[in-house]
Parts: C-alpha cells; structure tokens; sequence
C-alpha cells in the first residue's frame, strides 16, 4: 500500500485521462473548476521524466488552462507544481477571481474574503468534459 496521495486518488474526478497522465477535477465551493494534472506513475520530478513525457504534461496543463478560460472567463489562472508534501508530479491549474476568498493571494494564502460558495454547475462540468476531452484528443 501506498501512502502518497496522488496514487491513491484520494480527492477528485478523473474527467480525462490516457496511460501515463489524468486530469483530475476537484470539488470546492470557492474555487469552481479547480484542476489537477496528475502523472500516474509515482515520479517525483519533472527532470525524471524523459523529453517528450515532459511535453506531454505540460501540453495537458496548457490544454486544461484553455479549457477553463473558456468556459469560467477567470481574473487570471494559477499553475503550480510544490509536491512537498506529495512529492508525485501533479500540477495545480487553478482559475482566480477577483472575488475569490484569496485574490490576489495565493488560494494557500491569507483569506481576505467569504467566497462566493458557487461550486461547479452541471452545465459547466458538462462543457469542461466534453472540450477537454476535444482538445486533448488533437
Ligand atoms: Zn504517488
């Protein structure tokens, strides 16, 4: 048994996904369309991987990042990879709003505000899946 996180999937619906990468879509009420672009496999960086898994993720992470702009219009996306504490290559594509509860913090930063508790609509979840799923298939 594994205690890493990624590889046990602990949190979030794979809504993509192919043998070596997921994205995975997390729940949260502040931050609708939150994503995770996780590799499978447990490696720990980015410099382990050989060139063209390093272009595949990052192709993901840029396709994931389009996806949401188009359909949440957001502030202004966050990507981020730390791993400290889950050191398995996963990157953070976060959409921010000006009316986030950390804008323009970091969303581990300091809370400046309530959210707006507007957790993803179907429709939105609906839309997400079905352009990620046309723009990853290119
Ligand atoms: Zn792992």
């Amino acid at each position: 048994m594994t205690s890493c996180a990624i590889c046990s999937l602990i949190e979030g619906e794979i809504i993509w996904t192919d043998n070596k990468l997921r994205v995975v879509l997390l729940e949260h009420q502040d931050y609708k369309g939150y994503c995770r672009v996780e590799f499978i496999s447990h490696i720990k960086e980015m410099t382990d991987l050989d060139e063209t898994l390093q272009f595949n993720i990052m192709r993901c992470v840029f396709k994931v990042e389009e996806v949401l702009r188009k359909i949440f219009n957001p502030e202004k996306i966050n990507l981020a990879s730390l791993g400290n504490k889950t050191p398995h290559i996963h990157w953070h594509v976060i959409p921010r709003f000006k009316e986030d509860p950390h804008f323009p913090n970091s969303h581990w930063g300091e809370k400046l505000r309530e959210g707006l508790h507007q957790p993803i609509s179907a429709q939105e979840k609906k839309d997400l899946i079905a352009l990620l799923n046309q723009s990853l298939s290119q």
